[in-house]
């Protein structure tokens, strides 16, 4: 189930279509069912364990998000996310400087510095660590990834922890679509065991939303550009 103190309030619910706002509480439930259908992937302990003994940030990162793409399958059986859907695309991607040079790599792009870059340890000594992880996922998005090519990743080898992450365990997308100007719930499923695992093992590393890493790919998306949004991270299972 929901996490406690993350269920939209009856303010935000109100203020949704409501085809939206009729199906949260549908949604939930059914998440939680299906979360509690399948069987973890045991690979994903493994890999964890291998990320630790990890000797560079780049070879740990590399195995913590082999951990998530094992863990995320079963799950990813029974959730409404599909080929083509690039609803989480247009949403906040925080990546740690230690992804961009990944997809960096991948593309034969240098990543820029982000002025704006963030470190979650500045943030954990001044908010704590709970709401440090809380505020990384929530920076807002101001234009579509600029990796989205034809409604697809076209870094999906190198993807970031973020995108591997985000399962929406609904049975279709309808929470997924953007509301300009509001915050939708979605049932994700509770990645924030390894979300925080990941965050914390890159604690001191810059992080900023994968759009300041690229701008210039980021301009080329330019007529793409919508209103700034963002979504509630509502997690759904333990
Ligand atoms: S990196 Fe790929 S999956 Fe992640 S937001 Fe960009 S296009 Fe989407």
């Amino acid at each position: 189930m929901a996490e406690p103190g993350s269920h939209p309030t009856e303010a935000v619910l109100s203020a949704l279509p409501k085809d939206v706002r009729e199906r949260w509480p549908v949604a939930v439930e059914r998440a939680a069912r299906k979360a509690k259908s399948v069987l973890p992937d045991q690979d994903a302990n493994q890999l964890v364990k291998v990320a630790q003994k990890a000797g560079t940030a780049s070879q740990r990162v590399v195995w913590l998000q082999r951990a998530a793409s094992a863990w995320t399958k079963p799950l990813a059986q029974v959730a409404a996310c599909r080929r083509g859907c690039s609803h989480c695309c247009h949403i906040s991607v925080t990546i740690t400087a230690v992804e961009a040079d990944l997809i960096g790599r991948h593309v034969g792009i240098k990543p820029v510095r982000p002025s704006n870059a963030i470190r979650l340890q500045s943030l954990m000594q001044r908010d704590g660590a709970v709401p440090a992880v809380e505020a990384i996922s929530a920076l807002a998005a101001p234009a579509p990834c600029p990796f989205l090519k034809d409604r697809a990743c076209s870094v999906y080898e190198v993807r970031p922890m973020a995108c591997r992450l985000l399962l929406n365990l609904d049975d279709d997308d309808l929470l997924c679509r953007l509301v300009p100007g509001q915050d939708v719930p979605v049932p994700y499923a509770d990645a924030s065991q390894l979300r925080t695992l990941f965050l914390m093992a890159q604690a001191n590393t810059p992080m900023a939303d994968i759009r300041d890493f690229f701008p210039a790919r980021t301009e080329d998306a330019g007529e793409r550009r919508t209103p700034e949004l963002h979504r509630l991270r509502i997690r759904s299972v333990p």
